[in-house]
């Protein structure tokens, strides 16, 4: 297929860029798919280490977890899932805790052994009393929003150092709506995703996954090509769908669009976490999450089994334009900074639809960026 032999570029070999490019090809449209990264997957992109056989998900841990039947059913045509259910406990002053935060974390907080509908009223009462002492009345950032849900003792130990680590700011600095609703569950439930009716982690690893879903005659992909690189080439009529981000490819000409960034420090070690994801939860450690990718494998219990692990701490980092882009900095004038991208890419790009995490500006779960490139791919067939 030549550069201009074809109906749409999609720029991003992601699973937004991958689902739209499967779509359109099933319906005949021949399709160029391009990446700069040298691999397929996108964020999502996992290897298997040859020594060990785990399933590395380099750009952190990711647990495919929905409660849209569309999305799965499509989902599944390209994989099979393990039963993996996720889980995480989180560390505090040397011990663990189920996080979310259940009766148990309540508990063995507060060294006590109380019912759920105890401790209910325990952390209302706790909740209550420090939003008094605070004089808290309406929340008007994250910590206060916290203390108010949980009280000052709870708060402190899981929530404000943890997310202080993740923003690199202080709590008091971050919008209250982060907190939406009370973040306790007064149950032994300790399921990290407890609303999705469908979970696991494709059997054969992400990429395998995006392999399947490009396998067609009609799909051409390009690794290593980075979009500005080539855009003198492509044909003025060259429907394209950009999953990258706006403001990079208008040359920052209006900023730079803020996100957070993250590092990965990972390590072979026979030092195992004894389950996939622990957060540490204390501003003494620099870093946020540790991962244990051998326990997603589920479905291989001696991989699971051996005395290897591959562990990767998480290090939230600032990010610098041109760097790894992880999460948006989504506040009033960033949204502002955005839209103004969008007009321009408008004028500049008439046929360029942005799409993906990175072209929307937005924090996406596997699901939602499924979700939404099903639909763009319907509104450009028609
Ligand atoms: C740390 C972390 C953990 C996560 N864990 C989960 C999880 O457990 N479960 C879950 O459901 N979701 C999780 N997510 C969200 C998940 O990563 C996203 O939903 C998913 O990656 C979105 O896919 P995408 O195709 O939109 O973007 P991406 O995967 O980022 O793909 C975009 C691609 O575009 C390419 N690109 C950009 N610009 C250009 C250019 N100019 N030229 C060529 N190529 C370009 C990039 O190289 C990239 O490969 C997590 C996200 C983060 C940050």
């Amino acid at each position: 297929m030549k550069i201009n032999d074809l109906d749409y570029l999609i720029v991003g070999a992601g699973v937004f860029g991958a689902t739209v490019a499967e779509r359109l090809a099933d319906i005949g449209k021949k399709v160029l798919v391009i990446d700069r990264r040298k691999h397929l997957a996108g964020n999502i992109y996992s290897y298997t280490d040859k020594e060990t056989g785990i399933e590395v998900h380099k750009y952190g841990s990711h647990i495919f977890h929905t409660e849209m039947k569309e999305v799965w059913d499509y989902i599944t045509k390209f994989t099979g899932f393990n039963d993996y259910v996720h889980t995480v406990n989180t560390r505090h002053d040397g011990k663990l805790y189920p996080m979310p935060i259940n009766l148990d974390t309540v508990n063995l907080l507060y060294d006590t052994n109380m019912t759920a509908g105890e401790a209910e009223k325990f952390v209302a009462r706790e909740a209550k009393r420090d939003s008094e002492k605070y004089g808290i009345k309406e929340p008007k950032n994250f910590e206060e929003k916290g203390i108010s849900l949980v009280g000052e003792k709870l708060y402190t130990a899981f929530l404000k150092n943890y997310t202080e680590k993740q923003w690199n700011t202080s709590a008091k600095n971050l919008s209250a709506e982060i907190l939406s609703r009370i973040p306790v569950r007064f149950s032994h439930d300790n399921r990290y995703f407890m609303t999705a009716k469908y979970q696991g982690i494709p059997c054969e690893g992400y990429t395998r996954m995006i392999e399947k879903m490009l396998d067609s005659d009609n799909v051409k992909v390009r690794l290593g090509v980075d979009f500005r690189d080539i855009k003198n080439e492509i044909s003025r009529d060259t429907k394209i769908v950009y999953c990258g981000q706006v403001d990079q490819l208008l040359d920052y000409e209006l900023g730079v669009l803020p996100w957070r960034s993250l590092k990965f420090e990972m390590e072979k070690t026979e030092n195992s976490l004894g389950e996939a994801v622990i957060n540490e939860a204390d501003a003494g450690v620099p870093y946020t999450r540790a991962h244990d990718y051998k326990y997603y494998q589920i479905h291989q219990p001696d991989v699971i089994e051996q005395k290897l692990s591959i562990v990767a701490k998480e290090y939230p980092a600032d990010f610098k334009k041109d760097e790894e882009a992880y999460y948006p900095v989504n506040n009033v004038e960033s949204a502002r900074l955005y839209n103004r991208y969008v007009d321009l890419a408008k004028e500049r790009y008439p046929n360029l639809i942005l799409g993906g995490r990175l072209g929307a500006y937005q924090y996406w779960d596997m699901d939602k960026a499924v979700k939404n490139a099903l639909e763009l791919a319907k509104g450009l067939v028609g």
